[in-house]
């Protein structure tokens, strides 16, 4: 992908497609409005766009995404919380029935918070505050294996990230309320792109299980 015209060209494809040889979603998709099952937190990451990996269709997922796919803990202080709203939003308008939170292996946000935690020096302004609200992964890879450096350091910290998210998910008065109904269930799922695999949190094992 170079310039700004393959862009556009995508565009032409995407309306050519949606548009003009299968109007029938898109007509569907306003009449009845969206009612994605499934909202999906998901990292900036160019690589990771869950709506290529999970190969949707536009109205399946409600994507979220951030620099380190992190749900923040709940926080009623009236400050301005992008995430929380999208999540209130999924939660109590949409009714989805699904959050799945995806980490992904190279991620720059968890190597950033490594790399601070370490001593390193911060990344940008912004960065370093957001993800040290990760902080708490690096110390949980640590506390299984306190031998973990380098690039094993910061896979079972792209893990841990995974479940402190999904911890802090549980923090918010709607998600507890809709998990209590019945209503929503929660996921993490991680993505190594080094060999294609997906793992899946499984809390019964307390392990992650790649998808076969
Ligand atoms: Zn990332």
């Amino acid at each position: 992908m170079s310039g700004i015209e393959n862009l556009l060209s995508g565009f032409r494809k995407f309306r050519e497609m949606y548009f003009e040889k299968a109007p029938g979603l898109y007509r569907d998709l306003l009449s009845h409005g969206q009612s994605p099952r499934f909202a999906v937190v998901a990292c900036s990451d160019s690589r990771v766009d869950p709506a290529i990996v999970l190969q949707t269709e536009p109205g399946d997922i409600f994507a979220v995404r951030n620099v380190a796919a992190l749900v923040p803990p709940y926080e009623d202080d009236g400050h301005y919380h992008g995430t929380s709203a999208a999540l209130e939003f999924a939660v109590g308008e949409l009714g989805v029935d699904h959050i799945i939170v995806i980490g992904h292996a190279r991620c720059g946000g968890i190597e950033a918070m490594v790399h601070k935690q370490e001593g390193g020096k911060a990344g940008g302004k912004f960065i370093a505050a957001w993800t040290d609200l990760l902080r708490e992964a690096r110390e949980r890879a640590l506390a299984v294996d306190p031998g973990l450096e380098g690039d094993a350091l910061l896979g079972a910290s792209e893990r841990q990230a995974v479940r402190l998210s999904l911890d802090n998910l549980t923090t918010f008065p709607f998600v507890r309320e809709a998990m209590a109904a019945g209503d929503l269930s929660l996921h993490g799922w991680y993505l190594n792109i080094f060999d294609g695999a997906l793992e899946i949190w499984n809390p019964g094992t307390e392990a992650f299980e790649r998808l076969s």
